[in-house]
């Protein structure tokens, strides 16, 4: 990592109960970098991101721009200009796409910074389907536009880091190709991306970094190029089946 350290993780654990899901995990984000960490169903991905937002319990260390976080919540993090995506899009269905959006920016408001207007300009710059669509409700858009609503009620709130569980999920292979483009886009808006995906490769293919989770623990790292390129990571995730997935 060339950049300086945005997000860094040193023996990050998160469990559920007794059991632990998520073991002694190192894990840096540079600024302005795009890392994604890849792997398996179940191998606590979402996990991972879920605990850095502080929506679930973990211990170890957590520091943002060299600052100990000493229990991250979702309110401290998002005064910390962290944002997450989460699987599921969690949508407002019955409200427009404009009001999910205004939403998005509401900690930014309540905070007495009233650029929303600006903002949404931003996000409908990076996705002109959006303001087409603006008065629509959530609930009838398709799920690559619910996709786009999601980063962009994140974008709304001007996150340094934004973290993207697994924005391919569902989506045709066009549309997985575009959605690949803005993240990759996101880097010249000054935005680091932390991507957790199954679609090893396109992720490793946008990423700068990869990080392959396995059983909850780091089996390897490296610059995205060389995981591209990696036997293991071939045989295990880029074999026949992650070629049709990208
Ligand atoms: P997927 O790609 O399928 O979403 P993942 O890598 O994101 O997988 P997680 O969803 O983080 O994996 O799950 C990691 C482990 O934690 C799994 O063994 C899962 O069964 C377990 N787990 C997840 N959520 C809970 C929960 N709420 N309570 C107990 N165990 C859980």
């Amino acid at each position: 990592m060339s950049t300086k350290p945005l997000l860094e993780l040193e023996s990050f654990a998160v469990s559920y109960g007794p059991v632990e899901a998520v073991h002694q995990i190192a894990l840096t984000v540079g600024e302005g970098e795009i890392v994604t960490v890849i792997g398996p169903n179940g191998a606590g991905k979402s996990t991972l991101l879920n605990a850095i937002m502080g929506l679930l319990p973990s211990s170890g260390e957590l520091r943002l721009d060299g600052q100990g976080i000493a229990r991250p919540t979702v309110e401290g993090m998002v005064a910390r200009e962290v944002g997450l995506v989460p699987e599921k899009r969690e949508l407002f269905g019955e409200m427009s796409v404009e009001d999910n959006l205004l939403l998005g920016g509401f900690a930014r408001w309540r905070r007495g910074q009233r650029d929303q207007k600006a903002r949404m300009a931003e996000v409908f710059k990076l996705f002109p389907r959006l303001e087409e669509r603006r008065a629509q409700l959530s609930a009838t858009l398709s799920g690559g536009e619910r996709q786009m609503l999601a980063i962009g009620r994140a974008l709304m709130a001007r996150p340094r880091l934004l973290m993207l569980d697994e924005p391919s999920l569902g989506l045709a292979p066009l549309i997985v190709r575009e959605v690949f483009n803005i993240v990759a886009s996101l880097r010249n808006m000054g935005v680091s991306v932390l991507l957790v995906e199954q679609n090893a490769r396109a992720a490793l293919q946008v990423a700068d970094r990869g990080y392959v989770l396995e059983m909850g623990a780091v089996a390897l790292s490296g610059q995205a190029r060389d995981l591209l390129h990696d036997r293991r990571v071939i045989e295990t995730y880029l074999g026949v089946g992650g070629k049709k997935a990208a």
